[in-house]
């Protein structure tokens, strides 16, 4: 019996991790297994063809928030042409399960985990008259490591899944791993160590935990943290943490990680104590943006931190307030979401106590809601764009921090959506050059110091490591000051350590950089000191 298992991602770089757990798990079966990813945006004709090319007897497809659309369209199309047997998992059908069927008739739908539903259905050589089969699983201990040696020795430099526990304690309404079970489903903890030691081992550039809540224990975050921070490795481990519940050992642990090892994601969502309320999510605003500030001070590990637009009793004024909030615990990233209405969560059922409208297909986005009109929230999306082209991108991070030293980080961005309105500036682009032009023309309109500005900007080129020259319009001395910079290097070049290996003739190749603002602030660079860029290596010249 041929199974085939087909993953449609979202990109070409992601890979799906419930499809290679259910490959797996029918290991020891009679089964004929194959498993191929695509991406949503590979053609559909392309699509069937590889469907057609393996002509399995049993096709089956997980489905997401990201490629239902995609899917919906497939089916339409291997109906006709292909005399398999199909079953859709996924949390996507899950929980709607009755309106797929209802829509798709040819289709069984396996609801939640999916192993022992999946073996249940290939043991009965798909002659299951059930149209929702869901199993109950076995532990979660029991369920095979989901890598192949195949795809270990091919995995240098990509991002590969991991899970060390499935479920989630918390209840927060909106979320969909608050819809089924509570209960979290572990893995014994040295199996964990050891699946950890051979995805390092296989050279991929990030191990990506997708575990609801990594630090919901906090014992067990620390005891792997432990163990991820002795391993040889480049591979970096992507955790995602409740703010709630970082305590002070998991922040002295993380002293000893090397730099860049981990990264993390952090959901702090909204600071509103009544929303946080009226979504079950259990949360001090306060302490969790300095739990985030206390990663962050570390500055050892990138930090994004997600929050949500659109929840209830969250209106423009008091997402302000906890977009701010979140600000000023500094993380690197502030992924700006919006509230989405998933068919099967808690907060499906009560949006219209919260007056919530919102798309109907996927990914179900919040319209408007008793605090939020849709003018609001179109007004977030916007500012969104800017955060992502000034924040987010971390190329102008001194600049930033300067410009929201005058006023909070979402007022300057208000306001440089307004100024981007009226100069006609497109707030999607992410080019550095046009990006500065606009800050500084921005500053200038306001009537502040240029000169100090452009220091700024000319400190974030050379410190992001930016390829090239700066732009004329930041630098316009640039040829002379590079000229002093080349001379000062050529007397003292023998008693610099910093620079062996490169020859003298290389220097021209430097960047420079001195503040030529008596404003610039010193624990950046020094009146006179300078700083140089070459091949993304930084030194002090003096
Ligand atoms: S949002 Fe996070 S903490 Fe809340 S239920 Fe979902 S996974 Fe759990």
């Amino acid at each position: 019996m041929k199974v085939m298992f087909l993953a449609l991602n979202a990109r070409y770089y992601h890979s799906n991790l419930a499809l290679r757990y259910l490959r797996q798990y029918l290991k020891n079966s009679n089964a004929d297994v194959v498993l191929e990813e695509l991406t949503i945006s590979t053609p559909l004709r392309e699509i069937v063809k590889c469907i057609y090319d393996h002509s399995p007897d049993a096709l089956f497809i997980s489905v997401y928030i990201w490629n239902s659309s995609v899917i919906k369209m497939l089916l339409r199309e291997v109906e006709s042409l292909m005399k398999c047997r199909i079953y859709l998992g996924g949390p996507e059908v899950s929980f709607n399960a009755e309106e797929w069927i209802c829509n798709f008739p040819q289709i069984t739908v396996i609801a939640h985990a999916g192993e022992e539903s999946v073996r249940k259905i290939i043991e009965l050589k798909c002659k299951n008259e059930e149209k929702i089969i869901s199993e109950p699983n076995p532990p979660f201990d029991e369920i095979p490591f989901p890598y192949t040696e195949e795809e270990l020795s091919s995995a240098e430099n990509k991002i590969l899944y991991y899970e060390s526990s499935r479920g989630c304690a918390f209840s927060c309404s909106y979320c969909l791993s608050s819809s089924y079970s509570c209960k979290i489903d572990i893995r014994n903890i040295e199996r964990v160590k050891d699946e950890l030691s051979i995805l390092s081992k296989s050279g991929c550039a990030v191990v990506k935990f997708v575990d609801r809540t990594f630090n919901y224990d906090n014992k067990r975050a620390i005891e792997i943290i432990r163990h991820i921070s002795n391993l040889k490795t480049d591979t970096v481990f992507h955790l995602e943490l409740h703010p709630e519940f970082v305590s002070d050992e998991f922040i002295e642990v993380l002293k000893d990680v090397p730099s860049g090892r981990l990264r993390f994601e952090i959901g702090f969502q909204s600071a509103n104590a009544e929303t946080l309320r009226a979504v079950n999510r259990y949360q001090n605003p306060e302490n969790s943006a300095a739990s985030i500030r206390r990663i962050a001070d570390l500055k050892k590990f990138h930090v994004h931190a997600d929050l949500i637009a659109g929840l209830p009793h969250e209106d423009y004024k008091s997402f302000r307030k906890t977009f701010n909030l979140l600000a000023s615990a500094g993380p690197d990233n502030i992924q700006l979401g919006f509230l989405k209405i998933l068919p099967g969560t808690k907060i499906e059922s009560q949006k219209n106590i919260f007056g919530i409208k919102h798309f109907c297909s996927p990914p179900y986005e919040v319209i408007e809601t008793n605090d939020i009109s849709f003018a609001e929230l179109s007004k977030l999306h916007e500012i969104d764009s800017i955060l992502d082209s000034v924040y987010n991108s971390s190329n102008f991070r001194e600049t930033i921090q300067y410009l929201s030293s005058k006023e909070t980080l979402f007022d300057l961005l208000e306001s440089l959506l307004s100024y981007a309105a009226e100069s006609g500036f497109d707030i999607k682009t992410k080019n550095w050059k046009d990006v500065s032009s606009f800050l500084l023309k921005y500053w200038r309109y306001k009537l502040s110091d240029i000169q100090i500005l452009s220091d700024y900007l000319c400190y974030d080129f050379v410190t992001s490591k930016m390829s090239g020259a700066y732009p004329a319009f930041l630098f316009p001395e640039y040829e002379s000051f590079k000229n002093k910079c080349l001379g000062i290097l050529k007397l003292n070049s023998d008693s610099r350590s910093c620079l062996k290996g490169i020859t003298p003739k290389e220097y021209s190749k430097f960047l420079f950089f001195s503040p030529r603002s008596m404003h610039f602030p010193e624990n950046l660079c020094r009146q006179n000191e300078i700083i140089a860029l070459y091949k993304d290596r930084l030194f002090n010249i003096v």
